[in-house]
């Protein structure tokens, strides 16, 4: 099950499980859309994986036991784990190359 981390870990921009702008790895690494496209260039700095927008999983418990309420969004802030110079590096190492082909 996704976690639903509660920030980007590159600007610290909260991302509530509602955020249409919330961004995952395969990894569940998660980041804004604005940090995807301008500064990650679609590299995962965790992992050198793409990003796809991470589902919205619903308040509504419309079928028994599945909900937000029930699997509510995990509250552990993540924050980096690499410097941003290092990181723009890896990034401009990866971009060019399909998610598909890394
Ligand atoms: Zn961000
Ligand atoms: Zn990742």
């Amino acid at each position: 099950m996704l976690d639903l981390r509660p920030n980007c870990e590159y600007c610290d921009k909260d991302l509530p499980p509602e955020a249409a702008d919330a961004r995952i790895c395969s990894y569940e690494c998660t980041f804004c859309a604005a940090c995807v496209e301008h500064v990650l260039l679609n590299v995962c700095p965790n992992c050198g994986g793409g990003f796809v927008p991470r589902p919205i999983r619903p308040k509504t418990e419309r079928r028994p036991g599945v909900s937000l309420g029930r699997h509510p969004a995990s509250t552990q802030r993540a924050s980096l784990k690499y410097d941003r110079a290092e990181l723009a590096e890896f990034a401009r190492s990866v971009r060019d190359v399909k998610p598909e082909d890394r």
